[in-house]
């Protein structure tokens, strides 16, 4: 099969995937082979490939929303069927017996195995992966508009769900691109008015344009305090101007694997109880009542397309964020 290759870390510019043939996985156990129709582009694969996370496998294919049709069972996989279209996400397999599997936080796993970072992932023609580690999608949703649902979507659901907000309360989202241009979608369904923060006038207009009451950068003072927010931008500075802004009482919710440092604080700016808390990964139930939700509504991505040889273009476009909302690679 076709893969993108991360032998080492470096950056974007220098193109470090190699697109080449490598031997198509065989399902093992409990696994299942799929053929993937569509692979998204998540900031973390950026993070993989430029080695702001550690190196933990070489090589590595990177890609952890990857959607496709099951073509193979391992010989213990009886849940799914061939041809059962699915999605793959980042967690891609936990230990189900750790203290966190076994009270409802498998996100916070000790031995948890990520797609496309400790396991190979979906910049590739095939990948193997779990039968329980993955998704029936909806029937609703393309195979491109699915891809940006299974990290962006089910981990902007997430902040969504920890950061409290509520029916008629604003919601400050801090960045604008895949993740957030999913979340503004549900978190209007939900009631709630969402201000945008972001730099880029493109992306400010991209966010009116999904209903956002105002847009502007992180150093403009919005129209109202904000009950919650969530920085998906990996900007620590964004973290003391999220809080400036904040009521007393509200939840700053930082989505993001990896965050540059966050500047020193005045106490001031935390006490009146606010809370600043990040999100790790997703549970599997995370996942399901996400895309449950994501059907009613129903959500609507924003695609750009790249074939899958390109993945080295893509992720110097998510870098420059040229683009508005999701990068997906799709194999020819
Ligand atoms: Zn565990
Ligand atoms: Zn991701």
């Amino acid at each position: 099969m076709k893969a993108c290759l991360l032998h080492s870390p470096a950056p974007a510019e220098s193109s470090p995937l190699e697109y080449r043939d490598v031997p198509t996985p065989v399902p093992q156990r409990d696994e299942v082979l799929i053929r993937v129709r569509a692979c998204g582009v998540c900031r973390t694969d950026l993070h993989v490939v430029e080695g702001q996370l550690p190196p933990r496998r070489a090589p590595v294919i990177p890609g952890h929303q990857a959607v496709g049709v099951v073509e193979q069972l391992g010989p213990h996989a009886k849940r799914l069927r061939a041809g059962a279209r699915v999605g793959v996400p980042w967690l891609h397999r936990t230990c189900g017996v750790c203290e966190f599997c076994r009270t409802g936080r498998e996100n916070l796993c000790e031995a948890a195995v990520f797609t496309g970072y400790t396991a190979d992932g979906g910049f590739a023609e095939y990948l193997i992966a779990p039968e329980d580690f993955v998704y029936p999608i909806p029937d609703s949703f393309s195979d491109l508009d699915a891809a940006p649902l299974l990290c962006a979507g089910i981990i902007g659901f997430r902040c969504l769900r920890v950061s409290g907000i509520k029916r008629g309360a604003v919601l400050g989202l801090y960045g604008f691109g895949a993740a957030a241009h999913v979340a503004i979608q549900v978190a209007r369904h939900w009631g709630a008015t969402v201000f945008a923060f972001t730099r880029d006038p493109q992306h400010q207009q991209h966010a009116r344009d999904l209903g956002a009451a105002w847009a502007g950068s992180s150093r403009e003072t919005p129209p109202e305090k904000l009950a919650a927010a969530i920085i998906f931008a990996p900007a620590g500075e964004l973290v003391p101007a999220a809080l400036k802004v904040l009521k007393k009482g509200g939840t700053v919710v930082l989505g993001g694997i990896h965050m540059s440092p966050i500047p020193s604080l005045e106490y001031s700016l935390l006490y009146h109880e606010r809370v600043l808390r990040s999100v790790a990964n997703n549970t599997r139930q995370d996942g399901e009542d996400f895309l449950r939700v994501a059907a009613e509504i129903p959500i609507r991505t924003e695609v750009e397309l790249f074939p899958l040889r390109d993945a080295n273009a893509a992720l110097q476009a998510l870098k420059r964020s040229t683009f508005r909302g999701a990068a997906v690679l799709q194999p020819t």
